[in-house]
């Protein structure tokens, strides 16, 4: 039997990008974040590169339109 080419890729491995801002204003910078759709559920916000400091945030249903009703669904029954 040949083996399948089709390649799979499992959903929790798919990454969103948001583009946020460091909170701090003496640093500002510009921060790419990679999440998979695990992350993004407990997502509470990010460690700046350049100042290396934790900047609180949640997602949007901007920033994840695709996951957002399940993403949602899981914060809900989590707090
Ligand atoms: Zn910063």
């Amino acid at each position: 039997m040949p083996e399948s080419k089709r390649i799979i890729i499992p959903r929790e491995l798919l990454l969103i990008e948001i583009d946020r801002r460091c909170c701090f204003p003496d640093c500002k910078a510009r921060v790419s974040i990679g999440l998979t759709k695990q992350e993004a559920k407990s997502y509470s916000g990010f460690t700046c590169v350049p100042c290396n400091r934790w900047n609180d945030d949640t997602l949007t249903e901007k920033d994840v339109s695709d996951w957002w009703d399940e993403i949602k669904q899981h914060q809900f029954f989590i707090n």
